[in-house]
């Protein structure tokens, strides 16, 4: 249990949101507030404004953002949660998700800086391995196994999302992907009970963990190279450098909007092929840099992004006859 200092500051956070009367809360606030009372010691942000959470910078309010403080905390609230009935979904970086206007019911749990350690647990002649824990962001993996001469994560440089994210999306470049470089993934289920699992035992496919739904990636091990400092660092430059030339990077997105279909060519040419870059529907535009990408001009609406996928989807289906398939998530049914 934690310090009872700590908690009282937080329970009062709890009670009485900066810049929100208590009349906004949702129904089980108090309820929550009361099952949390004996471990929490973790932020809540309630009504928060996911679009200030997610790289498309898009969305309404969730009615409570918190923040677990490591895995233990986190296996509380999911049981908790679970007793009051409140839904939960987890979130990383938020760069792979699209959160309606409407908001979403319910409790995001935000996998972050508090839950991203990185530990060296085994080390032989040639190769590391690695634990780390699921909120620990891509780039300071990848700086991290730099710094240490480790090779076999330069392809994921820049790309912008949580550890945890990036297993359950088996997130991929260069003809990588994750499952190439994990060993094992420690997964905790719906009761809140851990259970490490052998990657090569789990059915990893294009970016799916095929793990289903409910479940949450908690750390993951990764088997590194041994290498020289600097030609890691070379290869990290070089991908980072493609990425800036070949796609919108200073724009809000969440990266490739569509995944790739089986059988035909990349979704970014069926859209170019199409005639579909530069297209907008209110603030939502797809890319003249990049056409698998659906860009946020400014002041888009989640709905703005949703009307210019299914008119991309309707043109290409028409024009190509197939199916784009969103890699983005949309949270909360819409
Ligand atoms: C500019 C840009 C470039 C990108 N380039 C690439 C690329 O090259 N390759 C690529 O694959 N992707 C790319 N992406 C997409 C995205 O960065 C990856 O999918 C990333 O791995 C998502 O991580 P996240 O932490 O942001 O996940 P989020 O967006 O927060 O979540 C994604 C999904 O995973 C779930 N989730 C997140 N964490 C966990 C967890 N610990 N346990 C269980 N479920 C979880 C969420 O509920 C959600 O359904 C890009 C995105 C942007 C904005």
């Amino acid at each position: 249990m934690h310090g009872g200092m700590q908690f009282t500051r937080q329970y009062r956070q709890i009670m009485t949101p900066i810049g929100s009367s208590s009349d906004n809360l949702p129904h089980w606030a108090g309820v929550f507030n009361d099952e949390m009372a004996d471990f929490w010691s973790g932020e809540v942000v309630w009504n928060g404004c996911m679009a200030e959470y997610t790289t498309l910078k898009v969305g309404g309010n969730a009615d409570a953002i918190v923040f677990p403080m490591g895995r233990n905390e986190l296996s509380l609230l999911i049981q908790g949660v679970r007793k009051i009935n409140v839904t939960w979904i987890i979130l990383g970086k938020g760069s792979n998700v699209l959160v309606p206007d409407e908001g979403i019911r319910g409790v995001v749990i935000v996998l972050g800086r508090n839950f991203a350690e990185i530990e060296r647990i085994k080390s032989n002649n040639d190769s590391v391995s690695v634990r780390v824990e699921a909120g620990c962001s891509l780039a300071s993996l990848v700086k991290w196994a730099t710094k240490h001469g480790l090779s076999g994560l330069e392809f994921a440089s820049g790309i912008p999302g949580t550890v945890g994210g990036a297993i359950v999306m088996n997130a991929g470049a260069w003809q990588r992907e994750m499952k190439d470089v994990l060993s094992q993934v420690t997964i905790m289920d719906v009761r809140g009970c851990f259970r490490a699992t052998k990657a090569k035992d789990m059915d990893f496919t294009y970016r799916s963990w095929g793990q289903g739904r409910g479940k949450v990636a908690v750390e993951g091990v990764f088997q590194l190279k041994k290498d020289d400092p600097g030609r890691v660092s070379e290869r990290c430059k070089e991908y980072i450098r493609l990425r800036k030339e070949r796609q919108p990077y200073k724009m809000a997105s969440a990266g490739s909007f569509f995944k790739n279909p089986k059988d035909s060519e990349p979704a970014g040419k069926l859209i170019e092929d199409a005639g579909l870059k530069g297209l907008k529907v209110g603030g939502a535009m797809v890319s003249p840099i990049h056409a698998n990408f659906i860009v946020n001009t400014g002041k888009a609406t989640a709905r703005d992004i949703i009307e210019l996928m299914h008119v991309v989807q309707e043109k290409v289906q028409k024009k190509f006859g197939v199916g784009l398939e969103p890699e983005v998530k949309i949270l909360g049914g819409a």
